[in-house]
Parts: C-alpha cells; structure tokens; sequence
C-alpha cells in the first residue's frame, strides 16, 4: 500500500481566502489555468457539476414555454453598434475578429460579449403579427468579455459559459411577468441545488444592465465579507426593439414594438458554491448538485480483503441513484478519506472486517464530520435522511453567513466601519446616484448591491445626504 498523504489544503479559509480559494479549485480538481490570462479550463469534476445547473434550468424553462436555439459566435460590428446604451457598456471588454489568415477583414467581427445584438437582428425578421408572440428562445453558451482586474477562477474569467435568454412579448405586463418568474426560478436553483441563501431585489440605475429598463439580480454573501451578484433578469422594455425595429401587427392591425427581457445565470455560481461551503479541508458539497453523493472505502486486509470488497460492491448497487464511488485503489485508508474531503464528497461510508462480523457500516458527514454506525439492513435509509439533512443545513449556513454579518449604519462613519470591519451594511438611501457614488468613494469601493424587494415600513433618512430615504439597501464590498 502507498502510503504516502495527500497533500491537502494549507492555509486556512479564515486566515488567507483568496489562496484557500485557489487550493481548493485547483486541488480538488475542478479546474485549471490555460495559456490565455483569464480563460479557465473546466476539468470533468466541475463540469458535471455545470451540467446538473444547466439540466435543471433547461427543465424548468422549458416548463414555462422557453426552447433552447443556437446563434453564431461572431457578430458583425454594425450590429453591435446599434443600441447605443449596450454598445457603450460592453466596448471596452469586446474582443474582436479582424483578420483571416494574412487578410483584414472588411469589417471587424466581435466575439459575442452576450448575444442580443445577434439574436434581435433575426427577431426583427421573423416577427410580423402578434400571433408570432411571444417568442421565448434560450441558448447555452459561452461568451468573451475582456476583463482587465486580476482574473479568478470561476468568479473573474474572460470567457465564462451561461444561459442567455432572450424573450419578446406583445405586452409590457406579460414580459415583467416573465422577468420575476426567471429570477424565482434562478432564485430556486440557488436554494434547492446548491444551498446557497440570496437577496431578491432591484439594481440601481447605475448597475443595471446596459441597455435595460431595469434588472432584477439575486445578490450572494461570501464568509470573508464580500458580496458577489449571482443570477440576474432584465427588463429591456421597448429599448431593443426600436433599435432593431422588431415590431408586429397587433389584432387591431396596428403596428406595435415588442417587450422584450434577457436573463442568465452563468458559471459563476460555481465559484460562489466553492467560497460559500468550501472549509479548511477543501470542498462541501451540497448533496442535489455533487456529481458523487456517496464514496465507499473498503478497509482491504489480505485475509477478510475479498468478503469485504464483495459487501462494499453490493452496498454500491444498493445505493446506486445516489452515484456512488467505490474506492479500492492501492492507497491507505487515510489517504483516500483525505482526498474525498478534499473533494467534498456528501458521505464517506466506510467498511472493515469488523463491520462485516457486526453487520454495520460506517458513515461519515462531510458537512459536519460526524461519524454515525448504521446497521446493514438499514443504511438506505439512513443515506436518505443524512442527504437530505446536509443539503437543509448548508443552506441555513448560508443564510447564517449573511444574517451573522448584517450590520444596521446610520451614518457614513458607521458605514465605514462596517466596511471596514468586512461585513455587510444595511443603510438607508434617497435614490439619487450622487449618493450611491459618495457611498462608493467614502468606503473604498463597497457599492450598493441590490433594493431589496423585502422593504421595511419605514425608511428613515439617507445615509449620505441626510434627506429622507426612499429605500433599505445592502452596501458590501463585492466581486
Ligand atoms: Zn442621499
């Protein structure tokens, strides 16, 4: 037997996040750098976890009525160029195509930052009547935005693989309606797959997107103090459409504008999973989204070796939907139990000579570390209930980070000091941007993350100007 230790995480997740962040991605084998600054390469072990957040979101939008299409990569600069707000947020991060071979090209071709431009250039033909309405396609993709800040892992890459949907309605209430569907449905999968707790809410003038009317974000809050923007819906109103001049016949045989909406959630999440649950051992993973619910560790001594690796074998049919490991390599049994904490792993059952002679199983929480011994007939059952109690616990830890470090600041010095002290300030706000741009420079560059939909009765005055408020808001440092 090998019995050399695998090297596991060195510094602490408290102590030093950014380099505990960076072990653990690249420990765990999720993922890896690339010659291109900024692109990542998605290893086998994070890309199961993407395709069960696309399965999900795929299921759940083509219940509401949404089909998935495919749209070319390289967009035409004149096309880009056409709303006037859109173009001005996304020039500076645009790559562009302008040569073949030796030859220029007579016009240069942006690799797609997001794909309305592409997208609503069709939209503008194929639409003619209102019974062409509404029209509701999706595409999963990846997209190029050339970032300039340090580039991480997940969180902070050039290219970045999502969902981008691009609907257009007859009506304005029909396309808001479908702006909060997506972002509930956005909201869900942050819940119920990756136990992750998130604020609902509307992003100031200032954030939203370019070229919206306005958008509606989930808002995540990491261990270390920092904010990051998960999931996200626009309302694009009749912004695009008059651009693109995508307009129907009404049943009254008038010429109308269409609503349109963009949303997306992109692999990011992935990054924020990882901060939010990962511990000084490396990764925990939510039970609904780990690749693995289960690693089984035969405990193999030479003379009982082959009854025991028979028993494991049948407990890994037994609990064959939960996709279990079986691990009989030629490591020692601590070696294996590290690199499976390492890789987050929900449970580790763990299964020796001794347990053959009692019946009984070992297993092993990966959120908690708890060992529990479970009797054969009864380890089905016990499985179930462990999963189903890790994935509710993950999630109230989550919420726990963000309740935990919620700050009330009345004033621009308590503010600061929340800020300073890496937690997460609830203030009050007028709505004016000169405020929230105070408010950034003030705090060395927290921003207000999103309004809440949650408000409370009363607001009192703005933390800035002083003058009465209009809404409660969130400011934190963020991604
Ligand atoms: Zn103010």
């Amino acid at each position: 037997m090998a019995k050399e230790t695998k090297e596991g995480i060195t510094v602490s997740k408290e102590k030093d996040f950014s380099e505990w962040y960076t072990q653990v991605v690249t420990k765990s084998d999720l993922a890896d750098y690339s010659p291109v600054s900024g692109c990542m390469i998605f290893k086998p072990y994070a890309y199961a976890i993407w395709e069960k957040i696309v399965a999900t979101v795929d299921k759940k939008i083509k219940k509401m009525g949404v089909q998935n299409a495919y749209f070319p990569l390289l967009i035409p600069e004149k096309l880009l160029n056409k709303e006037k707000e859109h173009v001005e947020g996304f020039s500076p991060e645009v790559a562009w195509v302008t040569h073949t071979g030796k030859s220029k090209l007579e016009e240069r071709l942006a690799i797609r930052p997001t794909s309305e431009t592409i997208m609503y250039e069709a939209y503008a033909r194929w639409i003619r009547s209102w019974r062409d309405l509404p029209l509701r396609l999706n595409q999963f993709n990846s997209v190029i935005r050339w970032e300039f800040k340090n580039p991480v892992l997940f969180l902070r890459t050039r290219e970045f693989l999502w969902n981008e949907g691009h609907t257009a309605f007859a009506t304005k209430k029909e396309a808001e309606k479908e702006c909060t569907d997506i972002l509930n449905t956005y909201y869900d999968v942050l819940k119920d797959l990756l136990a992750l707790h998130s604020v609902k809410g509307k992003k100031t003038e200032k954030e939203k997107f370019a070229g919206a009317e306005y958008t509606i974000s989930t808002e995540l809050f990491m261990p270390h103090g920092r904010a990051i923007q998960g999931p996200d819906a626009h309302h694009d109103g009749q912004n695009f459409a008059k651009a693109f001049g995508i307009e129907f016949l009404d049943e009254k045989e008038k010429k109308q504008h269409v609503w349109q909406n963009t949303w997306a959630i992109s692999t990011r999440v992935i990054g924020i999973l990882i901060a939010a649950h990962g511990d000084d051992k490396g990764l925990v993973l939510p039970p609904n989204i780990a690749p693995n619910q289960i690693v089984i560790v035969p405990i193999i001594f030479k003379k009982e070796g082959e009854k025991v690796l028979k028993k494991a074998k049948e407990l890994v049919k037994q609990l064959k939907e939960h996709n279990v490991i079986l691990d009989d390599r030629d490591y020692s049994p601590g070696w294996k139990y590290n690199e499976w904490e390492l890789k987050g792993v929900p449970l580790r059952i763990e299964i020796g000579p001794n347990d053959l002679k009692k019946k009984q199983v070992i297993i092993v929480r990966r959120d908690t570390g708890k060992k529990e011994i479970v009797k054969e007939n009864k380890v089905k059952e016990v499985v179930h209930k462990l999963l189903e109690d890790m994935q509710k616990n993950l999630y109230k830890q989550s919420e726990k980070i963000f309740t935990s470090k919620k700050t009330k600041a009345a004033t621009m010095s308590a503010l600061q000091k929340v800020i300073k002290q890496k937690k997460f300030a609830e203030v009050h706000w007028c709505g004016e941007t000169t405020c929230e741009e105070t408010i950034k420079d003030k705090t060395e560059g927290a921003k207000i993350l999103n309004i809440p939909f949650e408000q409370p009765k009363k607001v009192s005055n703005c933390v800035c100007c002083k003058k009465q408020g209009k809404h409660q808001v969130i400011v934190a440092k963020s991604y």
